[in-house]
């Protein structure tokens, strides 16, 4: 009998093929290399594209949230975004969007459910000054940073049902795609909100950038249409999500009543399916031009300090030199027990692979170019379906 997988939104049971796309290193959400863990796959019934829930990954995911070191490579500092200001952090960029286009009143109760160290409480607390602001997390490691932002009044645990009630906005930034069954805790946590409540999502994008469908601890890798499902199915009255907030992200505002954007184009499994294979062949084509690089150089760096630069890292860790970074707040650290260089220490001789998403790559290889030593990017990624061979 051939193994079968169950959806961890939908429960559809299904199928699973031999390969499911596990042959590709995995990395942990905090830029670690990771355990291959898990069948990359659509759900045949609803599309949302997933890795499959078994004990193993409950386990490597477990195991990651444990170990967690937010932000390490910058001293736990956020990640910086390019935005029309310059580089600033995510979280800042999302709350002048939200200051912007939603009506938030002047005063209310925000949960940032998964707050990490504060990031995004922080840049709320600035936008928003009358506003009492709380967290939950799976640990109190946080804490003291927690207290330091004006009007945070109380960490929680991820235990919904413990929570209390009475929210006028909750967010979850970069969590939903960690959780197993996603709607079911949209839909515990709008129990907890007030009538009329904001909900804002926000997650990656895998179709602007494929390295996200290789970090092993997230359970689902959304699209546009089926973020808008899953937040939809679970009760809120969800707006479309959009793709230009922050670059290879998608953000989602949601209301507890009244009306939601339109519909979500229904998602056809063909076009998802056929996408998730090109993305996937797009990144063993990365792979395999890097290690094709880097075994020809003696000096041979790659650019980035997370995701996608932990990623191509395991396909060729004993040739690489050092990683390249933009963000002054990695520069001069270390990640992987390497230097993490800015690109004007980059050696005259040095090659640098550049694993970027096709998207910003033009843009990024230009200012690159500028500088010293010799940067690779890889290719587009092939139009769905091209690609399906490899
Ligand atoms: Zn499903």
């Amino acid at each position: 009998m051939s193994p079968s997988a169950t959806c961890h939104f939908c429960r559809h049971e299904f199928p699973l093929e031999a390969d499911s796309r596990r042959s590709l290193p995995r990395v942990t959400s905090d830029c670690r290399p990771a355990a291959r863990t898990g069948a990359l796959v659509v759900c045949p019934s609803c599309c949302l594209t997933q890795t499959v829930v078994t004990d193993d990954w409950r386990r490597a995911a477990h195991q990651a949230y444990r170990d967690y070191a937010i932000y390490e490579a910058s001293g736990g500092a956020e990640q910086k975004v390019a935005s029309a200001a310059g580089l600033q952090s995510r979280s800042k960029v999302i709350v002048d969007h939200l200051a912007q286009r939603h009506a938030l009143g002047p005063s209310g109760r925000l949960l940032d459910f998964g707050c990490g160290n504060g990031g995004f409480l922080r840049a709320f607390a600035e936008q928003f000054p009358g506003w009492h602001l709380e967290g939950a997390e799976t640990d109190r490691r946080h804490l003291a940073a927690l207290q330091s932002i004006p009007r945070f009044e109380r960490l929680h645990g991820v235990e919904i049902t413990a929570l209390p009630c009475g929210y006028d906005a909750i967010s979850l930034v970069h969590v939903l795609e960690h959780l197993e069954n996603p709607a079911k805790a949209l839909a515990a946590l709008r129990g907890k909100a007030n009538e009329n409540a904001m909900l804002f999502v926000e997650v990656p994008a895998w179709r602007s950038n494929p390295f996200a469908l290789m970090i092993g601890d997230h359970a689902s890798h959304f699209t546009a249409a089926t973020l808008q499902m899953v937040v939809s199915a679970s009760g809120w009255k969800a707006h479309a999500a959009c793709e230009d907030w922050v670059p290879k992200e998608l953000s989602l505002v949601a209301a507890n009543g009244g009306d939601g954007g339109p519909s979500p184009d229904r998602v056809d499994y063909r076009s998802e399916n056929a996408a998730l294979q090109s993305a996937v062949c797009w990144l063993a084509d990365a792979m395999v031009l890097a290690q094709d690089i880097a075994a020809r150089s003696a000096n041979f760096g790659l650019f980035g300090s997370a995701i996608a630069a932990t990623w191509l890292y395991q396909g060729m860790p004993d040739r690489v030199r050092f990683f390249v970074d933009e963000d002054p707040a990695r520069a001069g650290r270390t990640h992987l027990g390497l230097p993490i260089l800015t690109p004007d220490q980059v050696a005259a001789d040095a090659e640098v692979f550049v694993g970027v998403s096709p998207a910003i790559a033009p843009a990024l290889m230009e200012r690159l170019s500028s500088g010293p030593g010799r940067y690779h990017v890889a290719g587009e990624i092939a139009a769905s379906g091209v690609a399906a061979a490899c």
